[in-house]
């Protein structure tokens, strides 16, 4: 990689930072600390001018849009809320998968209705989107977690949320009804450090992109 700039990347801790790690050692990026014991939130790494941000993963996309960060991974549930402003997608890392759909109990939907169904969710956006393009008239309730209580307690008909095994749903009596879109996770970067810091970037890119290819054939 061409030396002549910082290159600072967003991430989130959890099951994206634990699943881009190698990805990150096939660009020769090793972190120095480890973000589950250490406190920092700047990650420094073996390349002196490679630093990873630790951000909530809802936030991955606004450090990325106001330049904060050049480079971030984010879900894409979490880039569908966003709106993706300020900001390129260029690769789909195929990691951290999941579905993003509508959830609860198996009868949600036979179920005789007066007025609006409600539906609770942390994903206002894509719900919205999602019931306004099939015409149904819906309340949507925002919630920061924990989705499946709504409607176990009368708060919510409906949940939106991700699903990946289906088990937090069943252990709670709720069935997936409706799949939304399939969510992986991306590498977003920021318009300017797009043009300022383009080789550096397109360097890291492509090395993830015939790594995430070459896994693809395992
Ligand atoms: P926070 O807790 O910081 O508000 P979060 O709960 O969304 O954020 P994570 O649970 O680490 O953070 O999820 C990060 C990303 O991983 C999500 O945005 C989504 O793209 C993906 N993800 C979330 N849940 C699952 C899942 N069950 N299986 C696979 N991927 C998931
Ligand atoms: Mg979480």
């Amino acid at each position: 990689m061409s030396a002549n700039a910082t290159l600072t990347i967003a991430l989130s801790k959890g099951r994206i930072f634990e699943q881009i790690l190698p990805l990150l050692a096939a660009a020769d990026i090793y972190p120095l600390d480890n973000p589950d014991t250490s406190r920092k939130l700047i990650l420094p790494t073996n390349q002196a001018d490679v630093n990873l941000l630790i951000v909530r993963a809802s936030d991955v996309p606004t450090y990325v849009q106001y330049g904060a960060a050049d480079v971030g991974v984010a879900g894409k549930d979490v880039l569908l809320e966003h709106g993706g402003v300020g900001l390129y997608e260029p690769l789909d890392l195929g990691i951290a998968r999941c579905r993003l759909m509508v959830a609860g109990q198996p009868d949600a939907l036979a179920a005789a209705h007066i007025g609006r169904l409600r539906v609770a969710t942390k994903y206002v956006r894509s719900a919205e989107r999602y019931f306004a393009a099939r015409g149904q008239q819906v309340e949507i309730i925002k919630l920061y977690g924990s989705m499946e209580l709504a409607p176990l307690v009368g708060l919510a008909d409906l949940i939106v949320d991700l699903v990946e095994s289906g088990n937090t749903l069943k252990a709670n009596g709720l069935v997936p009804l409706e799949l939304i879109c399939h969510i992986s996770s991306r590498v977003i970067v920021n318009k300017a450090a797009w043009k300022m810091k383009h080789n550096r970037v397109m360097d890291l890119i492509n090395i993830l992109r015939q790594t995430v290819s070459t896994d693809s054939f395992d």
